[in-house]
């Protein structure tokens, strides 16, 4: 049984339980750094990443996601994609884990309480996949690194990416109901088809 844990220091952890149960998988609250042993992936939920990274540090977790990070695979979906980042443009109140080498802005579609559905595709197992996801005052990806795969964009800008371990989305599939990142990322049997690489299926 695949077991995963979702971070709930803040944000939204339910959806992502529901998501990981309707794939069979054993799902875990993380709130400490206790949690994390004996899981096989981890979850960050959207959210707002500078309450999560203050949180992050004041529940001494840092290390104990970066740890976890080196053997199993991390899922960020919006304010988790920013906390997993590298590099964030004009920020100070958010210290990112840098577990994908991609540089991020934030709240760059759009600042208000602003949310969007929009149409994406990916291609997996040979086959275009089409579906609605939300996109929630999102980060903007501004730079990949070259070990990144773009594996779905919005507006020509990379909203999904993938390492060939992690994998960051700016928005959330959850509020639409959309299993297969979770599905790809965590059971590594789905063939995932992406631009800039051929390695997905190797790890
Ligand atoms: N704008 C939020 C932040 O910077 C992210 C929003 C979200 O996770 N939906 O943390």
């Amino acid at each position: 049984m695949i077991k995963v844990g979702v971070l709930e220091l803040q944000g939204d952890f339910e959806l992502h339980h529901n998501i990981l149960r309707e794939l069979g998988y054993s799902s875990f609250s993380v709130k400490d750094s206790s949690d994390l042993e004996s899981l096989d992936g981890l979850i960050i939920p959207g959210g707002e990443s500078t309450t999560m990274s203050l949180l992050i540090d004041a529940f001494n977790l840092r290390k104990s996601i970066l740890d976890f990070s080196e053997e199993n695979s991390v899922l960020g979906t919006c304010a988790g994609l920013i906390l997993m980042s590298k590099f964030i443009e004009d920020e100070s109140k958010v210290n990112p884990l840098g577990i994908l080498d991609i540089e991020i802005s934030r709240n760059a579609y759009g600042r208000q309480i602003m949310s969007s559905v929009e149409n994406i595709s990916i291609e997996s197992d040979s086959k275009i996949i089409n579906m609605d996801v939300t996109l929630i005052r999102a980060p903007k990806i501004l730079k990949v690194n070259k070990n990144i795969n773009v594996i779905a964009e919005i507006d020509n800008s990379p909203a999904a990416v993938f390492d060939g371990k992690h994998m960051g989305l700016s928005f959330h599939p959850e509020l639409n109901g959309s299993t297969i990142f979770h599905e790809m990322l965590f059971s590594r049997t789905t063939k995932l088809n992406h631009k800039n690489s051929e390695g997905i299926n190797a790890a």
